[in-house]
């Protein structure tokens, strides 16, 4: 093949499989998988470069899979690694079975652990193209394995060798800049997401994350049932008045942390807006759930002391709902608790009211 080609074609490897990086790191969640997945996409690429090689002396081929197999390394972990290796091996050996082959599995061995080695020695921050070129030039150490070729008896292309460890610096560069933007992309989009369901000022869910979070919960089925607590603090705008807007904003984010520390690791907790809060109790009976909205009214109404001295006591409403896991959509659960608060403050605040049957 020309050689122009070549690297037009190699550039093409490397974006689909920069490409293949950021759509399985969307999609699969299971690490070990995702990793080993993108290991044999890896693996076919040392393949693709092993078809196209740039020089073959008898049965020893010169390519530059040692680039694919090394990124394994450095970037997929020791699943994606072993994965890429296993893939690049059994393409090797389906071109022949030589003692040359058998040497370029050894180089691959080399190439791969030289990323894994990378990734352990570099920079935590490395990103640079320095750290990069440095990561081509050490999987090009595979390539002192062609010195233990008897075919090639001493004779070794230096010329070849250097250009391919030049080729494998640039590649380097180029494949590992394709996944840092892949990596930044993804990072900026969970960053933007995860803001769109959070409360900026309590770092509790928003009712679009909860809702998202309902979903989940209420798709696992669970023994006991589930619960949904509205709390509601009584008077409130008499805490805006006494302390001022951002007294009350500290008295929302102590008391969302003490709603947080009332209920189990498990449960979700929201800010539904102004001083309301929401907790969704999963796998938990009614009597369950009574107890946990009093331990959240008993904690919620221990006084609190501002930094200048002053304290302030509030106290809380709380609405409860019960039903079967999978029975009830959140709309409804929303509603019927919403009355049961309600009736809480209708009652005289400072108490916990449960719904007998969902709101129609
Ligand atoms: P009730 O016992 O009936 O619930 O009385 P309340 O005063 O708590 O209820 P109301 O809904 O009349 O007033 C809620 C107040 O919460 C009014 C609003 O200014 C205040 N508020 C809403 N969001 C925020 C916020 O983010 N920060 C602060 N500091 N106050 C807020
Ligand atoms: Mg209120
Ligand atoms: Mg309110």
């Amino acid at each position: 093949m020309h050689p122009v080609l070549n690297i037009v074609d190699s550039a093409a490897i490397m974006a689909g499989l920069a490409l293949f990086y950021g759509t399985f790191r969307r999609h699969i969640r299971h690490l070990a998988l995702q990793h080993a997945l993108l290991g044999i996409a890896f693996g076919l690429g040392a393949i693709a470069s092993m078809l196209q090689p740039i020089l073959t002396i008898g049965s020893v081929i010169i390519d530059a899979r040692a680039l694919f197999t090394g990124f394994a390394g450095a970037f997929l972990g020791l699943e994606g690694a072993l994965a890429a290796l296993a893939v690049a091996a059994l393409g090797r050996l389906s071109i022949n079975v030589s003692s040359a082959a058998f040497l370029g599995i050894v180089s691959m061995v080399i190439s791969t652990g030289a990323g894994l080695f990378w990734q352990r020695v570099k920079p935590p921050a490395g990103k640079s193209w320095k750290c990069l070129a440095g990561l081509g030039a050490m999987v090009s150490l595979s390539y002192s394995t062609l010195w233990l070729v008897p075919e090639l008896k001493g004779s070794v292309p230096i010329g070849s060798i250097a250009l391919l460890t030049t080729y494998n610096i640039v590649g380097s560069v180029v494949l590992g800049t394709f996944i840092y933007r892949e990596q930044n992309l993804q990072n900026r989009e969970e960053t933007a997401l995860e803001a769109a369901a959070t409360d900026p000022l309590t770092g509790l869910l928003n009712r679009r994350g909860f809702s998202q979070q309902f979903a989940e919960v209420e798709a696992r089925q669970s023994a006991r049932g589930s619960s949904l607590l509205l709390i509601d603090i009584d008077h409130f705008k008499s805490v805006n008045d006494g302390f001022g807007h951002a007294g009350g904003d500290e008295v929302l984010r102590v008391t969302a942390d003490r709603i947080r520390r009332a209920v189990r690791p498990q449960d979700t907790v929201l800010r539904a807006g102004g001083e309301e809060f929401g907790v969704l109790l999963n796998d938990i009976d009614e009597p369950g759930a009574r107890i946990s909205a009093e331990r959240i009214r008993a904690l919620v109404s221990e006084p609190y002391r501002f930094s200048d001295g002053r304290t302030v006591k509030v106290t809380a409403s709380v609405g409860g709902f019960c039903w079967e896991t999978g029975s009830v959509p959140e709309r409804i659960a929303a509603d019927t608790a919403d009355l049961a608060l309600y009736k809480a403050k209708a009652d005289g605040r400072d108490r916990s009211v449960f719904a007998l049957r969902p709101a129609a």
